[in-house]
């Protein structure tokens, strides 16, 4: 069998903080991760042999060609174009991922629905004939070998259906004080304009947002 060469040149390298990910348009992008111990791939070959595998050697490519992190080569349009078509079949794959957990998810909550039901009923026939046993001799608390019952009275809740006709009777009325609060939007709008962090706040500058918006109908 004939050793198959990869030409490294010919996969794309994209960097981050915390590692590289290659990709030869093929394939599904393999990540390559900075570890205490090195480049670590966790593709196929990598986990298979102790040999380097195609995409540590591109890696390697890669910052041998542009070791300063300055002088990483720029993004070409083209480049970035071809990214954010990435970035929409990633989300694609996101979308297909989400859509069978969902299906199975469904699937697993009707199980547990009509097994839970069945014994819920089990158990109810049970407790009815407990709950009578403990009536009949007029019990609150009875220790068994099992276990404890108890049967406790409840207070009624009342519940307020028409508040207003409530309120007419003046035994059922109190007057809520005036309520202080931080008025929010004035607060947003001084330290915003002025920068001045007031005692008993702390301004939080927030990283820019970054956001994209892909083209439907596209390939
Ligand atoms: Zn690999």
């Amino acid at each position: 069998m004939e050793a198959i060469t990869v030409e490294s040149t010919l996969l794309n390298v994209v960097e981050s903080e915390s590692g590289f990910l290659v990709d030869d348009t093929n394939t599904n992008a393999v990540e390559v991760l900075r570890t205490e111990s090195g480049l670590h791939c966790e593709c196929f070959i990598a986990q298979l042999s102790s040999e380097e595998c195609e995409h540590i050697r591109a890696v390697r490519d890669y910052m041998a060609k542009v070791p300063m992190q300055e002088d990483r080569p720029t993004l070409s349009q083209a480049d970035a174009d071809y990214y954010l078509s990435k970035v929409a079949e990633l989300d694609d794959t996101l979308t297909a991922n989400n859509e069978s957990a969902t299906k199975q998810i469904d699937r697993i909550k009707l199980w547990l629905e009509v097994e839970t039901d069945k014994i819920q009923r089990k158990k109810d026939y049970y407790i009815l004939a407990l709950d009578n046993w403990m009536h009949m001799n007029e019990y609150s608390t009875k220790r068994l070998v099992a276990g404890t019952l108890k049967v406790r009275s409840q207070q009624p809740e009342i519940r307020i259906d028409d508040e207003a006709k409530v309120m007419m009777d003046e035994r059922f009325v109190r007057v809520i004080p005036e309520n202080r609060a931080v008025d929010k939007a004035a607060l947003r709008k001084h330290c915003t304009d002025t920068g001045e962090e007031i005692p008993g706040i702390e301004i939080i500058v927030k990283p820019h947002k970054f956001s994209y918006k892909l083209n439907t109908g596209g390939a």
